[in-house]
């Protein structure tokens, strides 16, 4: 399995959670509908299959109002459809659980979600029930097209995944044969959502993860895979170049609020935004700072969100994906990115970025579903804490 000195294939999936912003709110007709759709035009114009991880607690929550309220059901019902339009063209459609919709309630035109963003802490009979939910709902609507259909990878609302004595657990029991919520680095101390990825004993390859503690490799085979979502430092000429441009702006502004550099859209609050509030920061420099660089403590580090990243840092992801693929060893390196349908408004870099992929020869666009085969077929090495 392991080549030195040979260009490795990177089998890339390039994954987007599909979903209404963390608070419930959002114009599902234009940041989900829409984007899809656009999302999907791309893919098909390049020949890449692309994967969904469609959050489906929202939908739960949307049938279980419809009676009442039919503004919710024709919503449902066209969520149903774009699903299904997408995955008739071969994309794939994952597992998604953003666990705060539990109870949710519907008043006055608005969602009211009051339950505790983390799956990891609720009632494990709970977290297991939501999931499972999720995962029949899917399957049970999928099937109609692919009778072989089943939800295979995981990734957790808000990333929350480890540590937990039972989530990696309640996902075998699941048959989810991947999980791919870790993402090396990332740290989050915020009114919804505590996490610190830091020190992942594995932050690139699939690796056998601790049943208790996902940050860290096991020492034999277990039941679940865990990938890595990719992540990165930027170059700091990037950011120089950008913190530049930004200060410029901002004094042009008179420091009015300007859009976030690397959102590739205009200004709107992105994903990580929405967590925000716990911890506002400070100083006006902080601040800029901050809705610039994304929020981790360490102002370099970015997770490979495709929302997130112009073309040029879509470039330097590429490479970076590229170099520590080398350094392996391995021929064959599986690589998971994220996207958030909701943040893009502007696709014209991810429409370069995907022609890039297209023409690349070391680069081979999966599905969630193939990597998951592909995994189980022992195609890609895979770490324990001995090898
Ligand atoms: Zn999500």
């Amino acid at each position: 399995m392991s080549q030195k000195n040979v260009k490795p294939t990177i089998y890339l999936a390039l994954v987007d959670d599909w979903e209404l912003r963390g608070d419930g709110s959002g114009d599902m007709e234009r940041i989900q509908f829409q984007s899809m759709r656009e999302l999907v035009r791309i893919f098909n114009a390049h020949g890449i299959k692309g994967s969904f991880n469609a959050e489906v607690m929202q939908q739960l929550s949307f049938r279980k109002f419809e009676g009442r309220r039919p503004e919710l059901k024709r919503l449902a019902d066209e969520w149903d459809a774009v699903a299904l339009e997408t995955f008739r063209q071969g994309h794939d459609v994952q597992l998604h659980v953003h666990p705060q919709w539990r109870e949710a309630q519907y008043e006055n035109g608005k969602w009211l979600l009051t339950a505790d963003w983390s799956i990891l802490k609720h009632d494990p009979q709970d977290a297991y029930r939501m999931m499972e939910t999720c995962k029949e709902y899917l399957e049970k609507l999928l099937r109609p097209i692919d009778p072989h259909y089943r939800c295979i990878s995981f990734r957790s609302g808000a990333w929350c995944i480890a540590p937990s004595p039972h989530i990696l657990r309640l996902l075998v029991r699941l048959g989810i044969v991947f999980d791919m919520s870790i993402v090396g680095g990332a740290q989050y101390d915020t009114r919804h959502v505590q996490l610190d990825y830091t020190n992942c004993e594995e932050d690139f390859l699939p690796y056998y993860p601790v049943m208790e503690d996902a940050r860290k490799v096991s020492r034999q085979k277990e039941e679940i895979i865990c990938v890595p979502t990719n992540q990165f430092y930027s170059s700091r000429r990037y950011i120089f170049k950008k913190q530049l441009g930004k200060v410029r702006d901002k004094v042009k502004a008179r420091l009015k609020p300007a859009p976030s550099v690397h959102d590739n859209q205009t200004g709107a609050q992105n994903y990580y935004q929405e967590w925000a509030e716990a911890n506002p920061p400070t100083s006006k420099l902080r601040r800029i700072f901050q809705n610039s660089i994304v929020p981790y403590k360490s102002g370099y580090h970015l997770i490979s969100d495709i929302s997130l990243l112009d073309y040029e840092l879509l470039g330097e992801m590429l490479e970076s994906i590229r170099r520590r693929a080398r350094a392996t060893g391995l021929s064959e390196v599986p690589i998971i990115l994220e996207n958030h349908t909701k943040d893009l408004t502007n696709f014209s870099h991810i429409e370069r970025f995907a022609a890039d992929l297209a023409r690349a020869a070391d680069i081979k666009c999966v599905t969630l579903t193939q990597l998951g085969r592909e995994l189980a077929d022992g195609r890609f090495f895979i770490k324990t804490s001995r090898t």
